[in-house]
């Protein structure tokens, strides 16, 4: 319990700091044992992208903090494409998460084209799965078969929202028999709890879900769809039974997920399965604080990349969006990055944007590239195509090698 409220008054730096104290006076395992971290025992962790469109910088900060959780406890960081969603799915989108991950060093362990033994690792080609497991909540009694038509679910809607009541479903298909012998169009529903069950969260503490009482005596549940009308799982199962099955130990995920998990652990208990550990980082927010978007600049990964930010400096940006550590400097290859990296640094609370950080960090990195690898050639080609891209015509390429002067001879006498 004092580790909860310890937690909670985590949310700035020097109150880590603080609180990493007060915990090690008080408590007799070390801190990093009690978030598993840099405990011994090897995370596996996932990136589970829906393939909609590009990477926005805060799915490179989720990939990242799997990313690192995932090396620095010698564990497996795996790519998990969750393609259950048809309409949203973006042709080439799937690749260009591929090619954004490589390019930022985040190379999965398992995952389309790695493989791995829990595959196959798009939902789409795992159906069979999601729906052998719906079998097993239908039989139990924790689902049920809804046939009502959209036609009727919308009318339902209306005639609730006129007379100001919530407008969720009536649950008129509660008591249809498990199995079907029909090849009528249905979903499958969850059947909602009065109240879902706390649960733990390594940043955020304890959670516990609101009571949905007052709707239940009204005659209105909220039943979450499991398996559409397609034969598709929607994400709550999907998601849950592909994490279970993957032997994933820790879901680092971003906190607009955070209302899915009372759901998903909901679904765990159903299952008779023990759920992973959650790890909800905040949202990045402008300086405005609003959700980081295209309206106020650049937020694709892809957008950076064509500007010519080197990976370095956007894996150090994003890496600090959120999280702090107890080092000297802010400047953290991902070497740096990894051993460093610990659950303990995520902070609450959503992330202010300052983009000022990563020119910083941009700087300190092309340095290092000129000064001690042999990427200076690579920096002066980025440059080189940004000037040109700027000015166009009036750009005059930087001569390769000196050029005499057709005036001058090599003596340096003029003809
Ligand atoms: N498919 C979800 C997404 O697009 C995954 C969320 C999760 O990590 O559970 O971000």
């Amino acid at each position: 319990m004092a580790f909860i409220f310890s937690r909670a008054a985590c949310s700035s730096p020097r109150s880590l700091w603080l609180c990493r104290r007060s915990i090690s006076t008080t408590s007799k395992f070390s801190h990093s044992a009690i978030h598993g971290s840099s405990a011994i025992a090897p995370a596996r962790t996932r990136f589970a992208p829906s393939p909609t469109g590009y990477l926005h910088l805060g799915s490179l900060r989720t990939a990242l903090f799997n990313y690192l959780l995932a090396k620095r406890t010698g564990g497996q960081f795996l790519l998990r494409i969750e393609d259950t969603d048809k309409k949203r799915t973006v042709e080439g989108a799937e690749e260009g998460i591929f090619d954004t991950l490589r390019w930022a060093g985040l190379q999965w362990d398992e995952g389309p084209l790695a493989g791995g033994e829990f595959g196959p690792y798009r939902q789409s080609e795992r159906t069979e799965l999601h729906k052998k497991h719906v079998d097993i909540l239908l039989r139990e009694g924790h689902a049920y078969r809804c046939y009502c038509t959209p036609q009727r679910l919308e009318a339902l809607a209306l005639t609730r929202k006129h007379s100001g009541q919530s407008t969720d479903y009536d649950r008129r298909c509660l008591n249809s028999p498990p199995t079907t012998s029909t090849t009528e169009p249905h979903v499958v529903r969850l059947k909602a709890p009065v109240q879902y069950p706390p649960y733990h969260d390594l940043v955020y503490g304890t959670i516990t879900p609101g009571a949905r009482s007052h709707d239940h005596s009204i005659g209105a549940y909220e039943d979450p769809i499991l398996l559409k009308s397609d034969g598709m799982p929607t994400y709550h199962l999907a998601n849950v039974v592909d994490d279970h099955l993957m032997n994933i130990t820790h879901v680092v995920r971003a906190t607009e997920w955070m209302p899915s998990t009372p759901k998903h652990v909901h679904l765990y208990n159903c299952f008779g399965w023990t759920p992973p550990k959650f790890v909800h980082v905040g949202l990045l927010q402008d300086t405005q604080g609003r959700k980081l978007s295209k309206r106020t600049g650049d937020v694709f990964v892809s957008e950076f990349r064509e500007k010519g930010y080197l990976p370095e400096a956007l894996n150090n940006f994003v890496a600090l969006m959120g999280w702090s550590h107890a080092g000297e400097s802010d400047v953290l290859d991902m070497r740096g990055l990894v051993e460093r990296f610990s659950i303990d640094g995520l902070t609450t609370g959503n992330t202010k944007v300052e983009f000022g950080k990563l020119d910083f960090l941009q700087k300190q990195y092309a340095r290092n590239r000129v000064t001690e690898g042999p990427g200076g050639k690579e920096i002066l080609d980025a440059v080189e195509s940004q000037v040109r891209k700027k000015f166009g015509e009036k750009y005059t390429p930087y001569p390769q090698k000196p050029q005499l002067s057709p005036f001058t001879r090599t003596n340096g006498a003029v003809a």
